[in-house]
């Protein structure tokens, strides 16, 4: 009996989590994962343009324009918004013409700005999908991942509002991993997208969502995820966030270096 119980728990850890998954930090919210061949790039695609935060230097975004590994056969292409710490639309444009394999899931607002801003737009055309800003979640099977998708608004109000911050939820190999982009803290939203029922294994979040109260709320109560990651960390650093983050999220961890790996 012993015996059996042993195996079932080993082949239960196994199914589980069958696939290693690596979560690799690019800049601000840029990162890689990767799972078993399968990769997916957020947000990475952009140049120094607020001094605030990280972004990839020059060397770094040729390598991925280019497909040097690892950045070679990208499965899925995702991008929160437009704002220029998330987002380039020439660079975004280079990277997709030199990934022809690699789709975009994302906005109109965004998809729009790569065919008119990127001056060979027509070419990487087929490789948008552009969803229009509505309150429903979005299904997607792109190269053998599972993607959910949805608006919430960006963070900051009606300053703001015309911003399309989208957020994502990929399945890679079983694996569920959530990006919020510059999601404003709104709990009614979190209500009501149930992000929950959906089943949140990693939780990439602004990281003022884990030492604020109304974020706590939507962490704990809305998403309820496995594992946290925090995004969005300014340079200069924030102690005092870190402190209430360790005491709010023991297990939680904040990417504050560019190649940093969370691995699963
Ligand atoms: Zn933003």
């Amino acid at each position: 009996m012993k015996y059996f119980l042993t195996s079932l728990l080993s082949i239960f850890c196994v199914s589980a989590f069958s696939q290693s998954l690596s979560i690799t930090y690019i800049a601000n919210e840029g990162v890689l994962i990767e799972s078993a061949g399968k990769k997916v790039i957020i947000d990475a695609l952009f140049d120094k343009y607020y001094d605030a935060y990280l972004f990839p230097d020059e060397a770094l975004l040729e390598k991925m324009i280019s497909g040097k590994a690892p950045y070679n056969d990208v499965d899925l292409m995702l991008s929160t918004h437009i704002h220029r710490d998330h987002f380039a639309p020439t660079m975004t444009g280079r990277f997709l013409k030199g990934h022809p394999e690699t789709k975009l899931i994302s906005s109109t607002q965004l998809t729009q700005s790569i065919s008119k801003d990127y001056a060979e737009g027509k070419s990487v055309a087929k490789q948008l999908e552009g969803i229009t800003r509505d309150e429903d979640i979005h299904q997607h099977e792109i190269n053998g991942l599972k993607v959910s998708s949805f608006f919430i608004y960006h963070s900051g109000g009606s300053r703001t509002r015309s911003i399309e911050n989208m957020g994502y939820l990929v399945e890679i190999n079983g694996t569920k991993i959530l990006h919020l982009g510059d999601s404003d803290m709104n709990p009614d939203r979190f209500k009501e997208l149930d992000l929950k029922s959906l089943g949140v294994d990693i939780a990439m979040v602004p990281y003022w969502y884990m030492a604020d109260e109304a974020g706590t709320q939507i962490i704990r109560e809305y998403i309820v995820p496995k594992h946290l990651i925090g995004i969005h960390y300014p340079k200069v650093g924030s102690p005092m966030a870190l402190k209430e983050i360790a005491k709010n999220f023991p297990e939680a961890r904040v990417f504050k270096e560019v190649f940093e790996k969370a691995e699963y």
